[in-house]
């Protein structure tokens, strides 16, 4: 979604987005019921967490520490996402753009971690995240579980209308 401003080989040679350390664990991807198959078509033993939000239980994959960090299992450290592009979590599709949750409004913010698209002008991404505004707060309504809470640092984007 957002290949726009950030080519595939540009995401391959970093791959921060696809491995986590302890402080930044939450921001494993979301597994809806739809992706599941996909991800124990190419591991069949994948494990998932699972955790509650108002009430009901949503998944995440569960990942093994190595050293000091959690790679994802659906990484292939020579070629990406194992998954392709179709069947990444809805997370993954839009990273460094991130749905939260800011005073009780729902934002689409900008991560300060991916190196890549900092280095691109503000009003591109700006733009970006406008055109893709529809889509994304729409899959938040339809998935609330994607919706983090407002972390300091990120930049807002576009904020949801009433
Ligand atoms: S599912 Fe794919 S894109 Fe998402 S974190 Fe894992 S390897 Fe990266």
């Amino acid at each position: 979604m957002l290949s726009k401003i950030l080519s595939r080989e540009e995401c391959s040679k970093c791959k921060i987005c696809c491995e986590f350390d302890d402080n930044d664990l939450w921001e494993t991807p979301i597994i809806f019921n739809e992706n599941i198959q996909s991800i124990l078509n190419i591991n069949p033993s994948q494990k998932f967490s699972e955790f509650d939000l108002d009430g009901n239980k949503y998944k995440i994959l569960k990942l093994n520490k190595e050293k000091d960090i959690y790679p994802c299992t659906m990484l292939n450290r020579s070629k990406g996402c194992m998954l392709g592009y179709e069947n990444k979590p809805f997370d993954c599709k839009i990273w460094p753009l991130r749905v939260m949750r800011k005073n009780g409004k729902t934002v689409i913010a900008l991560s300060p971690v991916c190196p890549v698209i900092a280095s691109k002008p503000i009003d591109e991404v700006m733009s970006l995240a406008i055109d893709l505004k529809d889509i994304i707060f729409a899959q938040a309504r339809l998935h609330p579980e994607i919706i983090k809470d407002y972390i300091q640092g990120y930049k807002v984007l576009v904020e949801e209308k009433e």
